[in-house]
Order: C-alpha cells, then structure tokens, then sequence
C-alpha cells in the first residue's frame, strides 16, 4: 500500500462504497426486524472528497434511525438523491422521513428524487407535499437513462416482473458500473439485460431458500443462475427472507465463490462494501 506522492496530474482514486442500512426482504423478516431494512446508501467520490456523490436507495421501513445511528453517521442532509427501485413497504416504508431529513423539514429544498411513477403517483407513497420539498423527480421508465446525479449515471433495467413498476438501477461512475437487481420473478431476459451493462459489481436481492412456491422473487438457485449469466467481478447478495437466514447466507456466498470463481459476499446490516477496492483488486489495478 503506502501513500502515493501527489504528483501533479495523477489520477484521484475512486472510491464507491455501499453502506448495507437493512439486509432484510420479504414481510416476515421486516415485520419483526430480524434483519433491518433501511436500504442502502451509496457513496461516489474521489479519496480526497472533493466530491461525494451519496445517493440513498429503498428506504425501507427503519432507514432514518439506521442512517443515523451508523457509525460514522449516513447524514440525511448530505444526500444528493434518494431512489426507489419500487413503491413496496420494505423499499420505500421511510422514504417520506427521509425527504424530510435530506431537506430539514422543507426548509432546504435540494436533491433529487428517482422512482417508477407509481410510487408518485395514483395511491403515492411519496407524499406530495415531501415531493414538493424536492426539486428534482426523474420519473424512471425501462431501460432508460441516463438519469445524472452530479457524476453518477444511473441507467435502468428491462422492468422487473413483481407486480409494482420495478425496475434495477445500473450505477455508472469513473469507469465502474455497481448494478442492484432488486425484487422480482426471474426469467431469461433479467440475465441478457444485466450482462448487457457489464456490472464490475451486482448487488442482488435473494429473497427465497429453494421454494417450489410461485411468487415474485428469486430464489437462490435463480440467483446463481443470474450471477454465473452476468459474470460482475463480485455479487453481494442481500435482502433476505427467513428460509435463506436459516441457510446462513454467508455459507452460501462462499459456496457460490468456489463454484463460479468470482467474488461473493452475503450483506449483514452495517456492513460497508468498498466496491473499488473490490473491484480493482480482480483487475489486478491494485499498486504493488
Ligand atoms: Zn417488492
Ligand atoms: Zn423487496
């Protein structure tokens, strides 16, 4: 390692980190909180913080006392952007909260706010008077983008079947692109369209053990299939229910690693995933 001399010209070193605020998916398990659900928030900036870019996304049920209460603090009024991947309780319980946070109450208006209209619009779970303290709402659509958050560029995935307007979000910054798969049936395309931005890192939600029951989430099986059909340089699974709990996801993550020969990681709460560090070092970047 070593600190590098600050010759003029070199290049800021990236650093993309995800603060793990809730690793809990499905009723159960963020009912009683076996896992906490306050989404996670997303850090873009260069080592000597210039710029930081923080983009909360799926503030589920929790995520205020979990964003303040991390150590260091996720500060609300440092957001530039909170996003919804869709309108269901456990991606979005807090969101309201936190507009009011990233605004103090109305009295900032700032940021910006990104989601399916859905969630805007018809029965909203953003509140329109918190909508109103936000100056920018970027209405995600399929496969669209980029939506720019400062230097971030946020594309979206083919729409998610899970009955709600889903939709994944592909987080392209200085070179590295972090894509979440979130909630949603599996089928052939979800693989084509998350391969086809490249992912250096996919953070996707696993919901279900091994269930013959049909519902809109993926299994474990199903996400070993996405994984091994992407090839990101690592997967962090997250989101989940009870039966993957009792399967001890970080066992299962380390199964995955030896049967794919890729990184895996099984979240926990108050986890931080350095995804450059990460990243670079499978690209063999990292400075001898
Ligand atoms: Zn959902
Ligand atoms: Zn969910």
């Amino acid at each position: 390692m070593g600190v590098a001399s600050s010759a003029e010209g070199e290049e800021p070193h990236v650093v993309i980190s995800v603060r793990f605020l809730g690793t809990g998916g499905a009723r159960f398990v963020v009912a009683r909180q076996i896992r906490a659900s306050g989404g996670m928030w997303f850090r873009f900036g260069d080592e000597r913080g210039t710029q930081i870019t923080q983009i909360h996304v799926d503030p589920g049920p929790g995520a205020l006392v979990r964003a303040l209460s991390a150590l260091p603090p996720c500060e609300p009024l440092e957001l530039d952007a909170i996003a919804l991947s869709h309108k269901h309780l456990d991606h979005a319980g807090d969101v309201n909260a936190m507009i009011e946070a990233m605004t103090q109450g109305g009295w900032r208006r700032r940021g910006a706010l990104l989601a399916p209209r859905d969630a805007f619009e018809g029965e909203p779970v953003i509140f329109p008077y918190a909508a109103g303290f936000v100056p920018t709402h970027h209405y995600l659509k399929e496969r669209s983008g980029p939506y720019r958050v400062n230097d971030v560029d946020i594309f979206t995935s083919v729409r998610h079947l899970h009955g709600v307007e889903t939709y994944g979000l592909h987080f392209r910054y200085a070179g590295r692109t972090i894509s979440y798969l979130p909630c949603g049936r599996f089928f052939e395309e979800l693989i084509d369209d998350y391969r086809g931005h490249a992912p250096d890192a996919l953070i996707i939600n696993v919901l279900r053990y091994h269930d013959t029951m049909d519902v809109d989430h993926l299994t474990f099986d199903q996400a070993r299939a996405v994984i091994a059909g992407v090839r990101p340089k690592v997967a962090v699974m997250t989101h989940f229910g009870t039966r993957m709990l009792e399967r001890h996801p970080e066992r299962l993550a380390r199964e995955l690693e030896g049967e794919l020969g890729l990184r895996v990681h099984a979240a926990v709460d108050g986890w931080t995933f350095d995804a450059t560090t990460e990243i670079d070092a499978v690209a063999g970047n990292t400075a001898e």
